[in-house]
């Protein structure tokens, strides 16, 4: 691997600053000295040794890949970190998608959008996960519906998979349903070890 640490946030729209941020404490906390990267031109993406998608609108995420010409150079990333539209653009299966809306089918898990209703059925509540303790906060969030063997769940909402990992080859993703950027970092410690392998 390269010298220099990089981890990219696709930052068209969403909350990009909010998971810079805890990008950054994360590799504080960390100690390690990583280079924490907007991501909005194909150009950059072979510099990263890993993409966090932010939650937002997996939709308009979608097309504004697309119109970047970035889309099939998405796939080739390494890792990548999806939280709620982020896990969408990660799952090989979508429900209540749009007629074109399309997915990068890294992960091996079935994903239903705007699950839990409209936007005022959002909700917060504290969560107990494999990493430990998490204030999640659910806004028009997706439900992971079904995965493959080799998905590890990490944490569950009554029942329903929240949050869950797959290792595919040299390949590692991460999907959450929630946004841990707002309320913790305990996620992107997380997803930054396995990247870096530590
Ligand atoms: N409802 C959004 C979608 O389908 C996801 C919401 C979110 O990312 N908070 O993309």
């Amino acid at each position: 691997m390269k010298s220099q640490k990089t981890v990219g946030i696709l930052a068209f729209h969403g909350d990009v600053i909010e998971h810079i941020e805890a990008t950054k404490n994360a590799s504080k906390n960390l100690h390690l000295n990583i280079e924490v990267v907007p991501v909005r031109t194909k150009e950059i993406i072979h510099t990263l040794d890993a993409l966090i998608i932010p939650g937002g609108e997996s939709t308009t995420l979608h097309k504004l890949c697309e119109r970047e010409g970035m889309w099939e150079k998405m796939k080739q990333i390494k890792n990548i970190f999806g939280t709620c539209a982020g896990a969408i653009m990660l799952s090989n299966q979508v429900f209540h998608k749009t007629h074109d809306q399309k997915t990068l089918e890294l992960m091996d898990i079935e994903i239903d959008r705007n699950a839990y209703g409209r936007q005022t059925e959002s909700f917060e509540k504290d969560i107990k996960t494999s990493l430990g303790d998490i204030h999640a906060v659910f806004i028009r969030a997706p439900r992971i519906i079904k995965v493959k063997k080799d998905v590890m769940i990490l944490a569950r909402n009554d029942g329903e998979i929240i949050a869950c990992e797959q290792k595919i080859n040299k390949n590692y993703y991460l999907a959450v349903c929630f946004h841990p950027e707002l309320t913790s970092t305990i996620f992107h410690e997380y997803f930054i070890k396995k990247v870096y392998q530590i």
